[in-house]
């Protein structure tokens, strides 16, 4: 684990890694600046949303719009403020005229966010609608309308955590009946976070120290058409 500076300096460098990205073309030419989350890095509860709309891409900080509004009354309601959690979206950059995040986008970009997870380290993981929810579960085929308010344990990167998928808030705003739906799954937060943390996987064991052969047969097996693509793995 992680000391809190050490989280510090480390994201910040995964944040001067992103704000000049331009694995995206369109994304980085149509972008005003690179949204990479904010919060509290040492927060228990991440939130992931989808994208930055047009505020978002206009202050760089997620979640400052509508939706955002929501997400903030939702948090009060269960005692909690934006200081406590951690907010990011599975992309980056606002997609121009908020259209979906295109699944080659989505591959450019989640680096980043499992990068966010590792060192962040929240126990409980709350993905907010379709696009976080698949991408985390590594399940295409299973929405958030099935999912919602139901948690799970899952391994994202090295870590396992508590996923919790529930509605996006944007969805919430117009129908009533998902708000309340929304409020419901929000309301069960607090029990998740009593929760005690998840088994950790064993870490992965340190890859045995390659022993160098005697010269001759360096130079035996390095020669390029001899080598077969599983012997490249050893050096
Ligand atoms: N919707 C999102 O998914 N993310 C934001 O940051 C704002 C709206």
């Amino acid at each position: 684990m992680a000391d809190a500076t050490q989280r510090r300096e480390e994201l910040k460098a995964v944040w001067e890694q992103a704000r000049t990205c331009t694995r995206c073309p369109q994304l980085a030419s149509t972008r005003t600046t690179v949204v990479f989350g904010s919060g509290n890095a040492d927060a228990d509860l991440m939130f992931v949303g989808e994208a930055p709309g047009a505020n978002e891409d206009k202050q760089g900080l997620p979640f400052v719009g509508q939706a955002g509004r929501l997400l903030d009354t939702l948090l009060g309601e269960i005692g909690l403020s934006r200081g406590d959690v951690f907010v990011v979206n599975v992309l980056k950059c606002r997609p121009p005229g908020n259209r979906d995040p295109l699944p080659q986008e989505i591959d450019h970009c989640q680096e980043y966010l499992f990068r966010q997870l590792e060192l962040i380290e929240p126990r409980v993981v709350c993905t907010l609608g379709n696009f976080a929810t698949k991408l985390l579960r590594s399940d295409p085929g299973t929405g958030i309308t099935r999912l919602h308010g139901r948690d799970e344990i899952r391994v994202l990167g090295p870590r396992a955590v508590r996923l919790y998928p529930i509605y996006h808030p944007a969805a919430a705003l117009y129908t009533p009946s998902m708000l309340e739906t929304l409020r419901g799954d929000f309301a069960r937060l607090p029990e998740l976070l009593a929760r005690p943390a998840p088994a950790q996987p064993e870490p992965e064991p340190d890859p045995e120290p390659v022993v160098l052969p005697e010269p001759e047969i360096v130079a035996q097996v390095a020669a390029p058409q001899q080598r077969e693509p599983d012997q490249l793995g050893l050096f």
